[in-house]
């Protein structure tokens, strides 16, 4: 990367802007930071995502660590032939976007065991967070232990483009063992012994436009420690510790508290036990709503 490739063009933002603006935000060295980023809302990143990671790990240095998720698409169980046939592994492309692409492959990067919610990591936890991360393992312990680590969420993007901070899944899976209604999904991949097994999907989800109902009240509790701007992008940084914490007393008085309200979330409408909806008054509202989506949604059913 050339260092002296300070671009005049405002619309274009390299590394070494990336840093400072970072520096600004909060960010500091030897952090561990769980990263939500859109990579669209920070502008023309000069080199393009690979330049996001560079510059946070500028920012950590080789005592820092930065994690993000990478988590695989799962299939409809019981397996078509053609689902069965994708193994997932160590290089499985990610769903979640350019940067979680960017750290999966990214030099030393390392990335879970665990067959389909794969966070990657760079730096100097990396290995240890991921590698303990396995089949065995509850699908959001990586962001359970960076709880416990000091960890620090980094969203860079509005709430409505990045949703939650992260350690809402770990509060309601985990500490809470919320259970949710949903469709059996895995994949195959490979065990120890090199043989190719089916992994069942076996947790909790949840709905992030519902998870930033908390917002308010980590600011309340102290749990943001700096906003600003990386690049064009709002962005915050949150106490990890501090925000689940937040999550666990409201969601035990409470457990309804981070549905969001779309009248048409299946999600939050349906699939919890607090729910409050029926799945015919659902399927009405669809079908008034936009009747192509509602037939096709009906067809794509009868196909599975
Ligand atoms: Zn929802």
């Amino acid at each position: 990367m050339n260092s002296d490739a300070v671009s005049s063009d405002r619309s274009t933002i390299s590394r070494e802007r990336l840093v400072s603006d970072l520096e600004k935000l909060g960010v500091q060295r030897g952090d561990l930071l769980n990263i939500k980023v859109s990579l669209k809302s920070i502008g023309h990143v000069e080199g393009g995502p690979k330049t996001v990671v560079d510059a946070l790990m500028d920012m950590v240095g080789p005592e820092g660590t930065v994690v993000t998720e990478s988590f695989v698409s799962a299939y409809p169980l019981p397996m078509s032939k053609r689902n069965a046939m994708k193994i997932s592994d160590r290089w499985t492309p990610s769903y979640a976007g350019a940067i979680a692409n960017a750290m999966i492959r990214y030099p030393n990067s390392y990335r879970s065991l665990h067959p389909i919610q794969k966070f990657s990591a760079v730096g100097a936890l990396a290995e240890e967070l991921t590698q303990s991360h396995t089949a065995a393992s509850y699908a959001y312990d990586v962001l359970r232990k960076m709880c416990e680590m000091g960890g620090h969420n980094l969203k860079i993007g509005r709430d409505d483009k990045v949703p939650g901070v992260g350690t809402t899944h770990v509060a309601i899976g985990y500490y809470l063992g919320l259970t949710q209604d949903r469709p059996a999904f895995g994949v195959n991949y490979l065990n120890e012994d090199g043989e190719v097994v089916t992994f069942e999907r076996n947790w909790a989800g949840g709905c992030g436009f519902g998870f930033n109902k908390f917002i308010p009240l980590y600011r309340d509790a102290g749990a943001i420690l700096g906003e600003g701007q990386i690049g064009n992008a709002e962005s915050k940084i949150t106490d990890m510790k501090r925000t689940l914490e937040v999550e666990i007393d409201t969601l035990s008085k409470d457990p309804a508290f981070f549905l969001c309200d779309n009248p048409l979330c299946d999600s939050c409408r349906l699939s919890w036990e607090f729910s409050d909806g029926s799945r015919w008054i659902l399927a009405y509202r669809r079908l008034i709503t936009s009747p192509r989506a509602f037939f096709r949604r009906v067809l794509r059913k009868l196909m599975r």
